[in-house]
C-alpha cells in the first residue's frame, strides 16, 4: 500500500514538475491533495485531473501558507504530509554571472520562495503535524545545497540554508513521532531546467537528468521510512542520505 495511503498531503509548487509529480503519486496511492501554487492555470487543472483541491498560494506570504495548511486540515482532517517543494531559480541570482547587474527585488524574490516559504510552511503546519503518528515534512533542497556550485550563489544559498533548517528541526523534534527530512535532486527534467539542458554536460554537476516521478518515488519512501533529519542525494546511479556512509 502506498505511504500516502489515507493522508492529508499539502505539495507546494505543486503545480509543475517535481511537486506535481509527487502529487499524482500521491493522489494515485490514495491520499488526499492539496496543491498549494502561484500558477492559477495549471495547479487547478491539475487538481482536476487526479480529483485533488488548488488552493492559490504564494509560500513567500505567511498569511497565504498559513491559509494553505488550514484549507487542507479542514477539507482532509488535519494535515500528515507537508511537502515544501516550490523554489526558483534564474539567471540574475549569481552575482557575477555573465555580467548581469544585482537585481535587490529578484535576490529578495529568490530567498522569500526558496528560504521563507519553508520556514512559513513549518511554522503553519507544526500545530496541525506535532505528536501527529506518521507524520512528515519534506523540504526541496538540491544538490546545490550540498556542493558549491560555480554560479547561481544565491540560489545555493537558500538551498544550503534549508539543509541547516531541517537538520536542526529534526533534533528539535527528536522525541516527536512527526519527521523531517530535506531531498536534493541533482537536474530533474521539469521546465525549471529546460534552459539549461542544452549544456548540462559542460556545468560539471553530474551531467545527468532524472525524471521527477524518479523524486515522487522518494518523497514516499521517506515518508514510508520515518527516518529523521536527514538530506537525500537523488540523482542518477544515486538516492541516498549526504553524507554517504557504509
Ligand atoms: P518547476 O518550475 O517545474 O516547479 C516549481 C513550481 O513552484 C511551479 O509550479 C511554480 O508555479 C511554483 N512556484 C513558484 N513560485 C512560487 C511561490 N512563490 N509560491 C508557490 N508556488 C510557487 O520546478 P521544479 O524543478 O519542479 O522545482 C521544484 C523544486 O525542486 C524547487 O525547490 C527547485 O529549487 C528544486 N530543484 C529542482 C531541480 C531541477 O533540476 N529541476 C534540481 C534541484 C532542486
Amino acid at each position: 500500500m502506498s505511504a500516502f495511503h489515507g493522508k492529508s498531503v499539502l505539495i507546494t509548487g505543486g503545480a509543475s514538475g517535481i511537486g506535481a509529480a509527487t502529487a499524482r503519486r500521491a493522489a494515485a496511492g490514495g491520499g488526499r491533495v492539496l496543491i498549494a501554487d502561484t500558477d492559477e492555470q495549471a495547479g487547478p487543472a491539475l487538481a482536476e485531473e487526479i480529483g485533488a483541491l488548488f488552493h492559490r498560494t504564494d509560500v513567500g506570504d505567511f498569511d497565504q501558507m498559513k491559509a494553505a495548511v488550514d484549507a487542507a486540515a479542514e477539507a482532509h482532517g488535519g494535515l500528515d504530509v507537508l511537502f515544501c517543494n516550490a523554489g526558483i531559480a534564474g539567471p540574475s541570482e549569481g552575482l557575477i554571472d555573465q555580467g548581469i547587474p544585482y537585481d535587490l527585488d529578484r535576490y529578495r524574490k529568490t530567498v522569500a520562495v526558496n528560504l521563507d516559504g519553508p520556514v512559513h510552511g513549518v511554522h503553519a503546519a507544526l500545530p496541525l503535524m506535532r505528536g501527529r503518528q506518521g507524520a512528515s515534512i519534506l523540504v526541496t533542497s538540491s544538490m546545490a545545497g550540498l556542493f558549491a556550485p560555480p554560479s547561481g550563489e544565491v540560489y545555493a544559498a537558500t538551498k544550503h540554508a534549508l539543509i541547516g533548517f531541517v537538520r536542526s528541526l529534526a533534533l528539535t523534534l527528536a522525541d516527536d513521532p512527526l519527521t523531517v527530512n530535506a531531498i536534493c535532486p541533482g537536474y530533474v527534467d521539469t521546465p525549471m531546467i529546460a534552459p539549461l539542458l542544452p549544456m548540462i554536460g559542460e556545468l560539471g554537476l553530474g551531467g545527468t537528468v532524472v525524471a521527477p516521478e524518479k523524486v515522487a518515488e522518494l518523497a514516499e519512501r521517506i515518508v514510508a521510512e520515518r527516518g529523521s533529519g536527514d538530506a537525500w542525494l537523488i540523482a542518477e546511479g544515486v538516492c541516498a542520505p549526504f553524507p554517504f556512509h557504509d
